[in-house]
C-alpha cells in the first residue's frame, strides 16, 4: 500500500465539503482510480487546475485500506485540453465518454488500452474540434471493443462466413452478433457494407485519420453507425447510457 505514481487523465471532479474535491480519473497503469484530494478547492491549492476534467496528468496517491477510495498526494499537469473544453459540445460529449468509460470499467481493472485510446482521442480532438461526432463514435466503438461487446464486423457470427461482401451489407441479430443474410432468414436489423467497414477500419485506424475519413462520409452512412453504435451500447448496459454527470 504505497505511493503510486502514473499516468492519468480526469475523468470527473466533485466537490468535497468546504476544501476538498474527489476526483475520479483513467490512469495508464492502474484502471480506473477515484480519490480524495484535500485542500484541493482552496485557492492556493497545490492541485491548481490538474484536477479539471480531461486534463493529461502525472498522478500520485496512497492507496487505503479499501480499494475504493484513494488520497491522492500529487497531479502535475502534463497537458492541458482547457481550451478545447471551453466549447460545450466538445465538454458534452467528453462527459459522455468518460461516462461510459466509468460504465464499462470497473475501479481499478488495469487496461492500458483504454487510457491509450482516451488519450489518443483527445489530441485527435484537440487538431479537429469540429469533428467531435466522429472522435466519440471512435470512443464508442473501442469501448465497445475493449469490453468486450464489439461483433465481429468481418464474419458471420454463425457460419463464419466473410461479410461484407455481400451487396446488401448484413443483418444484427438479437444476440448482438452480425450474420450473414442466409443465416439471418430476414430477422434482425440490417447493417451496410458501409457500416460494417467503418466499425472494421476504426479498429485499424488512430482517431484522427479515422474521424476525417468518416467525417467525408454521407449522412445516412454516419447516421446509421451512430445508431448501431448506440443499440450495441443499450444492449451491453442492459439500458441506454446514463445522462452526463449522473455517475461521477
Ligand atoms: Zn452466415
Amino acid at each position: 500500500m504505497g505511493l503510486i505514481e502514473t499516468d492519468a487523465i480526469v475523468l470527473r471532479s466533485i466537490k468535497l465539503g468546504e476544501a476538498d474535491k474527489i476526483a475520479t480519473a483513467l490512469t495508464s497503469q492502474e484502471g480506473v482510480v477515484r480519490g480524495v484530494a484535500r485542500g484541493a478547492r482552496r485557492l492556493k491549492s497545490r492541485f491548481g487546475a490538474s484536477l479539471e476534467p480531461f486534463t493529461l496528468i502525472r498522478l500520485s496517491f496512497f492507496e487505503k485500506e479499501t480499494r475504493e477510495l484513494v488520497t491522492i498526494t500529487g497531479a502535475k499537469i502534463t497537458k492541458s485540453y482547457f481550451d478545447l473544453t471551453r466549447d460545450d459540445s466538445v465538454f458534452v460529449t467528453l462527459e459522455y465518454v468518460a461516462g461510459l468509460i466509468l460504465e464499462f470499467t470497473p475501479l481499478r481493472a488495469p487496461d492500458e488500452r483504454f487510457f491509450r485510446m482516451l488519450k489518443a482521442c483527445l489530441e485527435a480532438l484537440a487538431e479537429s474540434p469540429g469533428e467531435v461526432t466522429w472522435v466519440c463514435r471512435y470512443c464508442e466503438v473501442w469501448i465497445l471493443k475493449l469490453a468486450g461487446f464489439l461483433p465481429d464486423s468481418t464474419k458471420c457470427g454463425s457460419c463464419r462466413k466473410p461479410l461484407g461482401r455481400e451487396p446488401g451489407g448484413a443483418a444484427l441479430n438479437s444476440g448482438s452478433n452480425f450474420e450473414c443474410f442466409d443465416c439471418a432468414d430476414s430477422r434482425g436489423i440490417v447493417i451496410s457494407p458501409d457500416a460494417l467497414s467503418m466499425l472494421n477500419t476504426a479498429l485499424k485506424t488512430r482517431p484522427g485519420s479515422w474521424t476525417h475519413e468518416a467525417a467525408r462520409k454521407d449522412r445516412e452512412s454516419s447516421s446509421e453507425v451512430g445508431k448501431l453504435l448506440r443499440i450495441l451500447i443499450a444492449r451491453a448496459l442492459g439500458r441506454e447510457p446514463l445522462p452526463r454527470s449522473s455517475n461521477a
